[in-house]
């Protein structure tokens, strides 16, 4: 992270690493809260539930991010224990997001999750349908803090990353959430603010 900071001329301080625990066992998840990794993201809401309920008393700095789908009869569930939701890719998620907020007392924080890749299987509001859904989300009082994507799995995520930014940056938006194990540092010099990394952060060093 600092290394690929450097080699990109940014301040390490601007870049946020999100580790991606969503398959690993207890230990470590409380090797890595050890050594004092805060910021986690988790990509179903009640493996999530399982994982992070109890451990989440006594960590009042954790910041839980929903990094997968979310169904908007979970809406509620992923509120109650995710602090962000990256994965906004829809209008009737919106909606849902800003029914279950009602009077609950949050403000709903997300970032829209692009399909760069046009990927029909993939998750992911069009380039087309970006601005449009974050105008339509800040309508129904959601706090669009900015943008993810997942770029196709064979392509140069050079300009899926750059494709992002530009779309950030004409919305108002500061968050860019890109890169991961495999291309994080692409990322990094492409203006990532958070990279979501699970195998190389978790790796032999950890789990045991
Ligand atoms: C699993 C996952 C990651 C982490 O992937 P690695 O290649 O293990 O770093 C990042 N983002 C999302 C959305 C994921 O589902």
């Amino acid at each position: 992270m600092d290394a690929a900071c450097r080699a990109a001329g940014r301040d390490p301080a601007s870049v946020t690493l999100t580790a991606v625990s969503k398959t690993q066992p207890p230990e470590a998840i409380d090797a890595i809260l050890a050594a004092g990794q805060r910021v986690f993201g988790e990509n179903r809401v009640q493996e999530a539930q399982g994982r992070w309920r109890d451990r989440r008393g006594g960590l009042a700095d954790l910041e839980l991010r929903l990094i997968g789908p979310l169904q908007t009869n979970k809406a509620a569930n992923a509120l109650d224990l995710f602090d962000l939701i990256e994965t906004l890719d829809r209008e009737k998620l919106a909606r849902a997001l800003a029914t279950a907020a009602e009077g609950s007392g949050r403000t709903p924080r997300v970032l829209v999750q692009v399909n760069t890749g046009a990927e029909p299987q993939k998750a992911g509001v069009t380039v087309d349908g970006v601005d449009a859904l974050v105008a339509r989300a800040r309508d129904l009082g959601l706090i669009v803090e900015g943008l993810m994507c997942i770029p196709p799995v064979d392509a140069d995520p050079g300009p899926h990353f750059e494709r992002l930014a530009d779309l950030a940056r004409r919305n108002g938006l500061a968050t860019l959430s890109m890169g991961m194990s495999a291309d994080y540092e692409t990322a990094i010099a492409l203006g990532a603010t958070h990279v979501r990394v699970g195998s190389a952060l978790f790796g032999e060093r950890i789990v045991p």
